[in-house]
């Protein structure tokens, strides 16, 4: 089902999308924001050599945050089953690929999470888990952090402020609290402490639709607050954009403020950014095994490039990626603005 939504403010009509018409989640309304970036000057890119697999092993999270470029939240259905987990563990097989960077939703929700992560550690390749640190606090999850400490997982985790309140108001009452306690939980396992190559890295989003502030500035102050007021530790800190897509986009429109924030995006590209946007050496598998350029252009169900029917992982296995163009939008600005925006934060 689909409803046209004429916004106070919106500069035209946009399309309001029931994610239930793809009969995949029980989900809320999002304004479609596609239809408003495809028509782009974004420039061409084409991917280099392939270092990162991106596995999106489906939308159930435990929280519901409002700037989630997933849609996710504790109703989505949606879940990678064995049989693509094991077609993601012979991808990496096969290519040598020894970088596995799982997100969700809450992946760790995921039946296949651990099955997952243990057979690529076996593969001797290092995992990333995209955790939003409440998990690990989750009825179930008790022994989740001694897991990832066990097989010696890379911990990516949302904060995106130092500050209760402000954390609270982006991705739900209680979220900042429940971080700690389980940043505390890491520390405890060594996560983030000199003595061992645990590691905890933190990322930071802006509250509302502005550029995030520089990044080395603002994992100082991160460090300081956290550790004098609540004891905890962390690696490095990355600044992330807000993406003008799914839950953040739809309410940009609903404001009346995604046009001025893709204008603010446009205005502040810098060319250098391209050579490291994190989609020329990495590729973004969703849970059904269909393969895009990053995890914007997945929610976005923008597809990677290919020359017919839709690119599926199984389908990829001993292809050379090299040299293929990466499919761009009006989006791609939010990764190449100021200093720039990827999975691994800054890019200046
Ligand atoms: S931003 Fe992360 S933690 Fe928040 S709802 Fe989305 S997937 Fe879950
Ligand atoms: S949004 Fe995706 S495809 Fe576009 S520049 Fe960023 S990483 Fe690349």
């Amino acid at each position: 089902m689909h409803l046209i939504c004429y916004g106070l403010r919106s500069p035209r009509p946009a399309l309001l999308v029931d994610t239930r018409s793809f009969g995949l989640t029980k989900g809320p309304y999002v304004h479609a924001t596609l239809p408003l970036l495809r028509a782009s000057e974004f420039p061409a890119i084409s991917r280099r050599r392939l270092e990162t697999l991106q596995v999106n092993v489906g939308y159930k999270c435990n929280q519901t945050c409002v700037h989630c470029h997933v849609n996710a939240g504790p109703s989505r259905t949606e879940a990678m089953t064995r049989d693509i987990a094991d077609t993601v563990l012979r991808f990496l097989a096969a290519s040598g690929v020894k970088k596995l960077d799982i997100t969700g939703g809450a992946p760790e929700l995921n039946p296949q999470f651990r099955y997952l992560v243990a057979e690529a550690r076996r593969l001797d390749v290092h995992v990333i888990d995209r955790c939003n640190l409440t998990i690990l606090n989750e009825p179930g999850q008790e022994d989740l952090a001694e897991f990832l400490a066990a097989h010696r997982v890379e911990i990516i985790a949302s904060l995106p402020c130092y500050l209760e309140e402000n954390v609270d108001r982006q991705r739900g009452k209680g979220v900042f609290l429940g971080s700690i306690v389980g940043m505390k939980k890491l520390n405890a396992l060594g996560y983030a402490m000199p003595e061992n190559e645990l590691t905890l890295n933190l990322v930071y989003n802006p509250q509302g639709p502005t550029l995030p502030p520089p990044q080395r500035a603002l994992e100082e102050a991160y460090r300081t607050h956290l550790r004098e007021r609540f004891g905890v530790e962390f690696n490095r800190l990355y600044t992330l954009a807000n993406m003008p897509i799914q839950r953040f986009g739809s309410m940009l429109i609903s404001k009346g403020q995604f046009n001025a924030y893709l204008k603010l995006l446009r205005a502040s590209h810098r060319e250098e950014n391209l050579e490291q946007v994190m989609c020329r050496t990495l590729i973004s598998v969703d849970w059904l095994g269909r393969v895009y350029d990053c995890d914007f252009n997945q929610m976005l169900d923008l597809p990677a490039h290919s020359d017919g029917k839709r690119p599926m992982l199984a389908d990829l296995i001993d292809q050379n990626l090299d040299g293929r163009p990466i499919v761009v939008a009006e989006h791609c600005y939010g990764c190449t603005a100021g200093q720039g925006s990827s999975c691994g934060g800054a890019l200046t």
